[in-house]
């Protein structure tokens, strides 16, 4: 199995489709990964798993290995936003899949709010919103391009930077699950959780407490993914995790968080070691990897 991992390098574990906030069909984002030199990939939407079937047919073409992931919004104790990857779950899961669907249902009348609060200064509409949005998971980045398509900005980074950044008056925190519930959850539908971009999106300079930490691995956290562009936000906080991933026998992975046209990030750009992906399908028992045609057991 080992061997059959080396042979399917490069390994990327985290890109999104058009079905969140990507800008690529399932397949689309296959054949990016692919281009991009890419052999083994999780499509990781956000809070669904409707892109996997797809994903995993156009892997199966291009003799890729799929492994089925997501990456579910949740609330730290503290109330901040954590983004939590979700490996080889029972997509079927019913604990899992109500919880995302509360999820999914409550951006719906946030997106609402924030583009009522934009509307006041931009001329901008549900609609436009709604025109972005080519599945059920709708966010931030729906509102960037439509306020691109409007005219009102350049980019998606600028929208982020200058418009609808976390302290604007135009913001509202987005619903998302107690990370404590949402590892149970991950755990509960045989899944592996990794928080994803983990020094990425908070204070720079935070540490994650050591009594945190153990609360989180006593509870099942699988890993975080630690190789990933955003992490360089806090070079502090992202040392502290690799020690913590050292003692506490955590996976730790790397990916690029590809989107499209939506962000730079390019497949491929941080990769998965193999022996971190074994431990990963390892642990889990809620769905297996789609294999390449290659057969694993015989390489
Ligand atoms: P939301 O959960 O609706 O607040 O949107 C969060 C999404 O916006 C995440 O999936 C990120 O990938 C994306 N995002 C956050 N910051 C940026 C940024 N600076 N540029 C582009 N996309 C971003
Ligand atoms: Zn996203
Ligand atoms: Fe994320
Ligand atoms: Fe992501």
């Amino acid at each position: 199995m080992q061997a059959f991992f080396r042979a399917q390098q490069p390994i990327d574990l985290h890109l999104h489709s058009s079905l969140s906030d990507g800008t690529d069909s399932p397949t689309e984002v296959v054949r990016a990964a692919h281009a991009a030199g890419v052999r083994t990939m999780a499509l990781t939407d956000h809070d669904l798993t409707s892109g996997w079937a797809e994903a995993a047919a156009e892997c199966q073409r291009l003799d890729m290995t799929f492994i089925g992931g997501m990456e579910l919004t949740t609330r730290g104790v503290n109330g901040g936003g954590i983004h939590l990857l979700a490996y080889l779950v029972d997509p079927t899961d019913a604990a899992l899949t109500a919880a995302c669907a509360e999820v999914l249902a409550a951006r719906v009348p946030r997106l609402q709010e924030m583009t009522q609060r934009l509307s006041a200064d931009y001329a901008i509409s549900w609609d436009d919103v709604l025109e972005q949005s080519g599945g059920d998971s709708i966010g931030r980045p729906h509102l960037a391009s439509a306020m691109i398509a409007r005219g009102h900005v350049e980019t998606v980074g600028e929208f982020f930077d200058r418009i609808v950044h976390k302290e604007s008056k135009y913001y509202i925190p987005s619903p998302g699950i107690p990370i404590i519930e949402a590892i149970a959850l991950v755990r509960g539908a045989g899944g592996v959780p990794i928080t994803a971009h983990p020094t990425g999106r908070g204070v720079p300079g935070h540490m994650m407490p050591r009594e945190m930490m153990v609360r989180l691995k006593e509870i099942g956290l699988g890993g975080f993914e630690l190789d990933h562009r955003e992490n360089a936000n806090n070079p502090q906080g992202l040392a502290r995790l690799r020690e913590y991933a050292r003692e506490f026998d955590l996976i730790v992975t790397g990916s690029s968080d590809y989107h499209g046209g939506r962000k730079p990030n390019r497949p491929g750009e941080n990769t998965t070691s193999p022996e971190m992906l074994m431990r990963i399908i390892d642990e889990s028992t809620g769905s297996a990897p789609v294999y390449s045609a290659q057969d694993p057991s015989t390489a």
